[in-house]
């Protein structure tokens, strides 16, 4: 137990060292390493502390090989785009696996603490809601659920009764644990909450509340810890609810979403846009490659403001060959990230550093929005909601509130997309419109790759 113990703290430190790595593009693969090997450590010793293993060795290696081949097989073949879906459920399976191990406690025979009851249930509770709620997240991403809000009257009251309800069962179950069905209707009625917590959530709003089941899994997997007295289990639980809770903040800020909104499922409520700017037709200026690359020509200054459509293309190579070239000829080229562009957090970086982009031209929305002024382009590729001046004036709009990046502000916007259709959150975008904005419609990479050659002929 001592010696268990002492590795579960050393995995513990690496796995805190991982995630400080994490923050920084540059150091993130081996922070991923680190909370690696970290997760090897903590595996390994609580498998040699074979006394309190009651299961045979074969059966835990065939679930080993079982999870290494689904989760390899996952990591290898998910686009980058799905990879929020690929993380919803794998979030609904920890919440699953965390309920599961606590229902097992449960259904052993044999005397059972209160404090062991409590934390049973509170593991179930939260377990199954992930679970649950992690798939509703799946399938607005992925298109099964819709991604607008589904609200039924009197949505709040239900759920503050199934939660009254949770309560009460909890408690008679703790009272009288031999009753099994109060123990059914404690996974019954956190099922349906996770259910009815996700489902009146927007499309626009998945992010945070991915990043919020993620911390959920956490809290399911620390609950279980205590179930157990595994403090392995307990520190790892702890780290993710909390780290998740600190990234849902972080993208609750991004998105101008209040915390308690989305823990309480109203994200998306007040939110169904009937404004100006969703039905308004816009008339915009389209331009060849051609007549884009005179454009970049006369410019000093370039600000590329990558989104969703730009990882569609997997443009990422294309866009580095532009900007080689254009500082070849002198010219300053910087990169605006917005925190929620594209489909993940960190999504833009990712993807930008596959392609060898210098880090240092990587700008964040604080410190790029200052520079867009005294912008001669803003290129913006395959972005749409990042970029729509609506969230700054238009109540009625879904983004209303969220910070954007300020393209509009440079002397030109050059705006490269396929069509005029609209983005993850469903609405036009008046800055198509605007007097400065000139559309060039395409393939990202194939409008890159065009552009370069365009450029060279000049
Ligand atoms: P958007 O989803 O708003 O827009 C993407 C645009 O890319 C579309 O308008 C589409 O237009 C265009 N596009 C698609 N394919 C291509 C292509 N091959 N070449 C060129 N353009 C293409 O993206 P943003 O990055 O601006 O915004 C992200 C949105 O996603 C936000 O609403 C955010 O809240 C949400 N979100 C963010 C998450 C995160 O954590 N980052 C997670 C989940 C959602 P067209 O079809 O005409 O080409």
């Amino acid at each position: 137990m001592v010696y268990t113990n002492i590795f579960y703290v050393l995995a513990s430190v690496l796995f805190i060292l991982g995630i400080k790595k994490l923050s920084h593009p540059r150091t993130a693969r081996n922070g991923n390493m680190i909370a690696f090997i970290g997760m090897m450590i903590a595996i390994v010793a609580t498998l040699l502390a074979k006394h309190e293993i009651e299961i045979d060795f074969q059966l835990i290696a065939i679930g080993i090989v079982v999870g290494i081949i689904i989760g390899a097989t996952f990591a290898i073949k998910v686009q980058m785009t799905q990879m929020p879906q690929m993380v919803a459920i794998f979030n609904g399976f920890g919440g699953g696996a965390s309920a599961l191990v606590a229902a097992a406690e449960f259904l052993k025979t044999g005397e059972i603490t209160t404090f062991t009851l409590g934390t049973i249930i509170l593991s179930i509770f939260v377990g199954t809601l992930t679970f649950t709620g992690s798939f509703i997240a799946f399938g607005k991403l992925q298109g099964f659920v819709s991604g607008q809000p589904i609200v039924f009257p009197g949505q709040q009251v239900f759920n503050a009764l199934m939660a009254l309800a949770l309560l009460i069962v909890g408690v008679y179950l703790v009272q009288i644990p031999g009753e099994i069905n109060y123990f059914y209707a404690v996974v019954i009625i956190s099922a349906i909450m996770g259910i009815t917590l996700t489902i009146p959530i927007g499309g626009a709003d998945m992010p945070v509340v991915i990043s919020l089941l993620n911390s959920y899994s956490g809290v399911a997997a620390a609950a279980t810890g205590f179930v157990l007295m595994n403090n392995g289990l307990i520190i790892s639980g702890a780290l993710v609810g909390a780290s998740g809770l600190i990234l849902t903040n972080i993208m609750c800020k991004g998105m101008n979403r209040s915390l308690a909104n989305v823990i309480f499922g109203a994200v998306g409520l007040a939110q169904e846009s009937t404004g100006d700017s969703t039905t308004k037709q816009i008339t915009v200026k389209s331009y060849s490659t051609e007549e884009a690359a005179m454009i970049f020509d006369a410019a000093e200054k370039v600000i590329v403001v990558p989104g969703y459509g730009l990882a569609v293309a997997q443009a990422q190579h294309a866009v580095r060959e532009v900007a080689e070239f254009l500082e070849g000829k002198g010219k300053q080229v910087l990169y605006a990230i917005h925190p929620v562009a594209g489909r993940m957090p960190g999504h833009m970086n990712v993807l930008l550093a596959e392609a060898n982009i210098p880090y240092e031209q990587l700008k964040d929305l604080d410190e790029i929005n200052p520079e867009f002024e005294d912008c001669d382009v803003a290129l913006v590729l395959g972005a749409n909601d990042v970029v729509n001046p609506a969230a700054r004036h238009d109540k009625s709009s879904p983004i209303y509130g969220m910070p954007i990046l300020d393209v509009d502000k440079s002397r030109t916007v050059i705006i490269n997309k396929r069509t005029m259709n609209t983005g993850f959150a469903g609405i036009q975008n008046e800055l198509f419109g605007f007097d400065n904005s000139i559309m060039v419609f395409g393939d990202a990479k194939d409008m890159l790759q065009q552009l370069l050659k365009d450029l060279k002929e000049l």
